[in-house]
């Protein structure tokens, strides 16, 4: 993080608690026609009526999920809500509200703080959302974030992970790798900062995939989608552990195996021309980079005709039965076992 001298510094120390949760959430505003009681007592109201109440969390810490010598405080509060909701759409829900828990040690100042909020506030807007609570502590050392993302569904349009039959198609939206290879770069740029705090680095041929690992979007148009074109996916996981892991997921769910086409995994040339500058496979980065935050669903047959042509959508694969295992096909039509790998934080 290069700070600004100029910038003011206000200890979390001169507000007390009470006077910093007021502070951070006092633009939020209540949208949801859902939200009965947001944020000012000891617990939010909601109401779905019919609904089916979709909950998911994820819990963020600093120098295992993040680092803040390249992810600025606005985007990684950004970043931390949006990873959250993309869980909520992998069920086929829509994101109504979140709940938003800080830990965070003295060496932040309040404007820190206002930067990750800000952040939140966005992403609220962006996705029609209300933060309706949280939780917040003083943490020893770094700084740590936990979000609860609450959706809604209609009973029959839910989809789990465990619908695949043998037969479907599996189906991913946009394109893959580029969180990871944006992150190669970032940490590229920092082991350069490191030798020559001057240099100015360079990142315009960049752009995309830096964008794609500091700002990842969830796919929310992507739920929408779906229903306008009547189409209710069989299974459906949201990819951010990598595509093979993810695949690996659904399949073992569905008791299902199948066969994924190297040749039709969706990439951006950002992605293909820096994996080729660092020398590393680009469907080994899309299998295994993970931080897509894309949605990977399977869809009968009958439904291909439906989605035939939308630029969102790319076939990579069948369905199969569990006997036949997980497969990749590669390029020159040579079948290997699909193996996850996975993000490495337990491995260092
Ligand atoms: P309690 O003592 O019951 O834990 P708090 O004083 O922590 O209550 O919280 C008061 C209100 O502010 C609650 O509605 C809580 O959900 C909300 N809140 C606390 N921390 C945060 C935060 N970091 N972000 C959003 N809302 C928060
Ligand atoms: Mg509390």
């Amino acid at each position: 993080m290069i700070e600004d001298k100029n910038q003011q510094r206000t200890p979390l120390s001169d507000l007390g608690e009470f006077a910093l949760i007021d502070h951070l959430t006092k633009h939020f505003e209540v949208t949801q026609k859902t939200t009965i009681k947001s944020i000012g007592d000891d617990a939010a109201v909601l109401d779905f009526k019919k609904n089916q109440v979709v909950i998911s969390t994820d819990l963020l810490i600093e120098n295992v999920h993040f680092d803040l010598s390249y992810m600025p405080l606005k985007h990684l509060g950004y970043k931390a809500i949006v990873v959250n909701l993309s869980d909520v759409y992998a069920m086929n829900a829509i994101a109504t509200q979140v709940t938003v828990s800080i830990a965070v040690s003295n060496r932040f100042p309040l404007e820190a703080l206002e930067d990750l909020y800000a952040g939140i506030e966005t992403a609220a807007k962006v996705y029609d959302i209300d933060v309706v609570g949280g939780d917040t502590t003083s943490s020893t050392t770094g700084l740590l974030i936990s979000v609860t993302a609450i959706g809604e569904v209609e009973p029959k349009d839910v989809v789990y992970r465990n619908g695949a039959k043998p037969n479907d198609l599996l189906v991913v939206t946009g394109d893959l790798g580029a969180a990871y290879m944006g992150l190669q770069v970032l940490e590229r740029e920092k082991e350069v900062y490191k030798v020559n705090p001057n240099s100015q680095p360079d990142l315009e041929s960049y752009t995309y995939i830096i964008e794609r690992q500091l700002k990842p979007e969830a796919r929310k148009d992507v739920v929408k989608l779906l229903s306008e074109l009547k189409v209710k996916p069989s299974a459906m996981i949201d990819i951010s552990d990598g595509l093979s892991s993810e695949i690996m997921h659904l399949c073992k769910q569905s008791k299902v195996g199948c066969d994924l086409y190297e040749s039709k995994i969706p990439l951006d040339q950002e992605v293909i021309s820096t994996c080729e500058e660092f020398n590393i496979d680009s469907t080994t980065v899309a299998l295994n980079g993970g931080e897509d935050y894309e949605l990977l669903f399977t869809i009968s047959q009958e439904d291909y005709p439906n989605l035939k042509g939308n630029p969102n959508f790319t076939v990579i694969g069948y369905i199969k039965e569990a006997s036949e295992g997980m497969h990749l096909v590669t390029r020159a039509e040579t079948k290997i076992p699909i193996k996850a790998q996975g993000w490495k934080n337990f491995n260092g």
